[in-house]
């Protein structure tokens, strides 16, 4: 049970599927959906390099 589990970066949920993830200054941030995704947008939009 070593397997690398990602934490959604706003609610710390496991991350299970791929692909809810933002490039910030602080690096890549990974999701567990897409409500963390936009919510984390929301609070953070001057962080995100689109
Ligand atoms: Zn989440």
């Amino acid at each position: 049970m070593s397997q690398n589990i990602i934490k959604c970066a706003l609610c710390g949920l496991a991350v299970e599927v791929e692909g809810f993830n933002v490039e910030t200054g602080e690096g890549l941030k990974l999701f567990c959906c897409a409500g963390c995704l936009s919510v984390y947008r929301l609070l953070n939009g001057d962080k995100i390099k689109e």
